[in-house]
């Protein structure tokens, strides 16, 4: 673990799972069950402290107060598409979470992030919410994705993402010191193309099979 700014979730499970996301010949399959079983365990993380409330109930020897999620209301923002993979593992520890996704394209000239779609819950102000991306890359997309959902006052925002680059944390933190970052591990550095080293490529591509494999490996 880092500071709170920053939470590397160093779990033996979460860098087991990760080293053969990392792989290059690990399938489309195998990678997208991988990552969501990783986000289960950094959304783990990312909800440790959750305020708890307390309810009576009668279990069948007595009656006790138990904690129970004082607000169950987090929303989980996928920023599209590649959020997608990380929402299928959110979802299944928090499945009353209501989710909300941001359609955020790279520009391929200037790297800046383009915003081309936005749904997001309309009464959300007020709750918690989790941005999921599994690259923090430039920090581009992070931090327009953060600004889009701030916008709604949320009570807290924290961003999940499977691996971030130095540069991406950088820029978020700058410009978001508000928001805690949970990564399973902080690589090297980008390439002339911002593609996280060593990475594991293009994350979308490899969790919908949407590029041949020959084509990674090219991206260095
Ligand atoms: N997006 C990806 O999918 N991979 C990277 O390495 C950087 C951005």
């Amino acid at each position: 673990m880092m500071s709170r700014d920053v939470v590397v979730v160093d779990h033996p499970l979460v860098l087991h799972k990760l080293t053969q996301m990392r792989a290059r010949e690990t399938p489309t399959g195998t990678f997208r069950r991988l990552l969501k079983e990783t986000s289960m365990l950094l959304g783990y993380e990312a909800t440790r402290d959750l305020p708890l409330a307390s309810r009576a109930i009668d279990t069948p020897l007595e009656r006790m107060e138990a904690p129970v999620l004082a607000n169950e209301d987090v929303v989980l923002v996928s920023v599209l598409r590649a959020g997608n993979g990380i929402l299928d593992g959110m979802l299944e520890i928090l499945p009353s979470a209501r989710v909300g996704y941001i359609g955020l394209y790279r520009d391929p000239e200037t790297l800046d992030a383009v915003q081309y779609y936005v749904n997001l819950p309309q009464d959300m102000a007020g709750n918690g919410a989790i941005v999921l991306d599994p690259m923090l890359a430039t920090g581009h997309s992070a931090h327009e994705a953060i600004l889009v959902v701030k916008r709604h006052a949320p009570a807290w925002v924290r961003f999940v993402a499977l691996v971030a680059a130095p540069e991406g944390i950088d820029h978020v933190r700058e410009r978001h010191p508000d928001v805690t970052i949970y990564t399973a591990a902080v690589d090297r550095e980008l390439n002339d193309h911002g593609y996280i080293m060593p990475g594991l490529g293009d994350a979308g591509d490899r969790l919908f099979g949407t590029k041949p494999k020959k084509s990674e490996r090219n991206l260095g």
